[in-house]
C-alpha cells in the first residue's frame, strides 16, 4: 500500500463553501486557493505534480454527501453530484508525470483525429471523465471543473447531431428542439420602463425595435418534453441556448417568426456553437511556410480547444469516419487518404488481429 501523505490541521477547511458561487472541494490543499468558481459549480482541482498532497477519499465523500444533504443555498442554483467522487482516484490521475494535466505543447499531433466523437459519445459521470481524462489528460490546464467536462461533452453530443441531421437534410429529428419563447414578464416590464431601455445593449436593441421576435427569442432546447427549468437526470445534462439573431440574416431571420424552418435554425445553432469555441478556446496563428509564404492557421489553447478544432475541421474539410469492426471496439475513425485508406474497416492493428482471431475461432 501507498503511504499517504497528510497535511495536519488542514482537512474539512480546505473545502470552501461560497454562498453566492459554486463550491470548490480542493484536494489539494497546498495550492493557492481557487476563487473562480461560477455559480453552481463544482470544481474538483487536479494535483499539478507528484509532490502535492490530496486529501483522503472519505473525507471528499462526506462533504459531499454532506453538501447534498444541505442542498439549497439561497433558491440554489447548486449542483450536487449524486455520486461519489473518488478524490484519490482523482489524485493519482492527474498526478503521476504519465497523465499530468494537458498542455498544448506536450502533445502536439498524436492525438487520434476522430476524438472528438468519442469525447462527445462518453457517458460525463466523474467514472467516465476519469477513464477519459487518465487516457488524453485534463480537458485545460490546471484545474477543469467537472460542469466544464459535463457541459462540453453533452454541447459537442448535440453539436455532432445537428450536423448529422444538417446533412443528411433530415428536419424531423431536430424540430421539436428549436422554437420560440416569451421573454419572462418581469424582464419584460422592466425594459418597457424608458430609463431601463437597453440601447446600449444592441443585442436586446435589436430584438426589441426590429421586427424580430416581439417579446419572443428563439431557443434550443435539449430537453423540450421536459417542464421549463427542470434537469435531466444525471449525468445527463439539460441544454438550453439563445440562439442569436446575428447567425441569420434579418430576411431569414424574419421568415422564422412566421414559420420555424428547423433546418435553417439548426444551422444557425451550429454556427454559434462552433464560432463561441473557436473566439474561446482557440486562438488565430500565423506561421513561414517557406521563406515567403505566410498561412494561417488556429492553435488550441488546451485539449478542449483540440476537440471542438477537430470537430470544425470535420465540417470545414467534410471528413468521412467509419466506425471500428474490432470487436467490442467501437470507436470511430476518419476515412480519407492521407490518414487511412477507404476499404479499411479496422482503426488499429490491433483490433485488425482480435477481427482475424475471432473469425478463426468461429470457423474452427
Ligand atoms: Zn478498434
Amino acid at each position: 500500500m501507498k503511504k499517504k501523505k497528510r497535511i495536519k490541521g488542514k482537512k474539512l477547511e480546505t473545502v470552501w463553501h461560497l454562498p453566492y458561487f459554486g463550491v470548490v472541494f480542493d484536494t489539494f490543499p497546498g495550492r493557492p486557493p481557487i476563487d473562480n468558481a461560477d455559480v453552481g459549480e463544482i470544481c474538483l482541482r487536479p494535483a499539478y505534480s507528484a509532490d502535492d498532497v490530496g486529501l483522503p477519499t472519505e473525507e471528499v465523500t462526506r462533504v459531499l454527501e454532506n453538501k447534498h444533504q444541505c442542498d439549497g443555498v439561497g433558491k440554489s442554483t447548486l449542483w450536487i453530484t449524486p455520486q461519489r467522487v473518488e478524490a484519490e482516484t482523482l489524485a493519482d490521475t492527474w498526478s503521476s508525470n504519465h497523465h499530468k494535466p494537458y498542455r498544448a505543447a506536450d502533445r502536439p499531433v498524436m492525438l487520434d483525429t476522430a476524438l472528438f466523437m468519442m469525447f462527445a459519445s462518453m457517458e460525463p459521470s466523474p467514472e467516465g471523465i476519469l477513464q477519459f481524462a487518465r487516457e488524453y489528460g485534463n480537458l485545460t490546464e490546471g484545474y477543469c471543473p467537472i460542469l466544464v467536462w459535463q457541459e462540453e461533452v453533452v454541447a459537442m453530443r448535440w453539436a455532432l447531431r445537428i450536423w448529422e441531421c444538417l446533412k443528411a437534410n433530415n428536419s424531423a429529428n431536430i424540430r421539436k428542439h428549436f422554437r420560440w419563447r416569451p421573454f419572462p414578464k418581469e424582464l419584460r416590464e422592466y425594459l418597457k420602463n424608458p430609463s431601463h431601455a437597453p440601447l446600449s445593449n444592441e443585442y436586446l436593441y435589436e430584438w426589441l425595435t426590429g421586427t424580430v421576435g416581439k417579446w419572443n427569442y428563439l431557443e434550443f432546447d435539449s430537453h423540450p418534453d421536459l417542464a421549463h427549468g427542470r434537469q435531466a437526470k444525471f449525468p445527463d445534462k439539460r441544454l438550453t441556448e439563445t440562439i442569436s439573431l446575428r447567425c441569420l440574416s434579418q430576411e431569414e431571420w424574419n421568415r422564422q417568426t412566421e414559420s420555424l424552418n428547423p433546418l435553417a435554425v439548426a444551422s444557425a445553432y451550429l454556427l454559434q456553437v462552433l464560432n463561441d469555441r473557436t473566439r474561446t478556446y482557440l486562438q488565430p496563428r500565423l506561421d513561414w511556410k517557406d521563406a515567403i509564404t505566410l498561412t494561417r492557421s488556429f492553435a488550441p489553447k488546451h485539449l478542449l480547444g483540440r476537440l471542438w478544432l477537430q470537430f470544425e475541421e470535420s465540417i470545414t474539410g467534410r471528413k468521412e469516419y467509419r466506425v471500428c469492426q474490432g470487436p467490442g471496439c467501437g470507436k470511430s475513425f476518419e476515412v480519407s487518404p492521407a490518414i487511412a485508406r477507404s476499404d479499411k474497416l479496422y482503426h488499429s492493428e490491433s483490433c485488425r488481429v482480435r477481427a482475424y482471431q475471432a473469425r478463426a475461432k468461429q470457423t474452427r
